[in-house]
């Protein structure tokens, strides 16, 4: 359930050690600052937080951790733990919005279909969903729309399967990149189309 970064680390020093204190507390503070700004006004942080309550969760901004993060990810979800928010990876807020939003994603999901993380295929179907309910593939697909319908959505689709095969790239039972794509493959189709708790994909 970790969120790949497209930057490739090229330190063999761990962040957590590179960084000094300092560098550590204040990329930690702007965190917690584009957090807590997501949590009162980004409405599809917002209408995760209502959609999870609808539920029968509850998010507490507790279980929301600004953190430095080794691996080169933007995020991460736990069921126990909650949300990983990688302060030292998330460049600007709006990363941290389509990475929160990604996360309670599979928040809601954990909620509402009872996922077994430790299944391959229930994984590589909540980060189907995640990846294209966030907006995180948004950006290509304002860029594509000028290019025609079919092209937007066809753009999209590539997005969310690079992206969640990255994310699936890193469960345990995943052997390679190949078996990530084949499984998000063997998914795809039926996870992309639910849609839920959204009605429809473009915010
Ligand atoms: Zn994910």
């Amino acid at each position: 359930m970790s969120e790949q970064n497209n930057e490739k680390p090229n330190e063999i020093i761990p962040p957590s050690k590179a960084l000094s204190p300092e560098k550590q507390e204040e990329l930690c503070k702007k965190c917690d600052e584009y957090k807590a700004w997501m949590i009162n006004y980004s409405p599809s942080v917002r209408f995760m937080f209502d959609q999870i309550k609808q539920s029968g969760g509850y998010v507490s901004p507790k279980k929301i951790n600004c953190q430095i993060c080794d691996d080169p990810k933007l995020g991460g979800f736990h069921p126990d733990l909650g949300i990983q928010l990688c302060a030292n990876y998330i460049s600007d807020k709006w990363v941290l919005n389509d990475t929160l939003s990604h996360e309670l994603v599979h928040w809601y999901d954990n909620i509402r279909f009872k996922v077994d993380w430790m299944d391959l295929k229930h994984h590589a179907c909540s980060e189907i969903r995640a990846a294209s309910l966030s907006g995180e593939c948004a950006i290509l697909t304002e860029f594509k729309k000028n290019l025609g319908m079919m092209k937007m959505s066809k753009g999209h689709q590539t997005c969310v399967k690079r992206r969640a095969a990255l994310s699936v790239v890193g469960h345990p039972k995943c052997k390679d990149m190949d078996h990530a794509n084949e499984i998000v493959d063997e998914v795809f189709r039926s996870c992309f189309n639910d849609t839920r708790p959204f009605e429809m994909i473009y915010r």
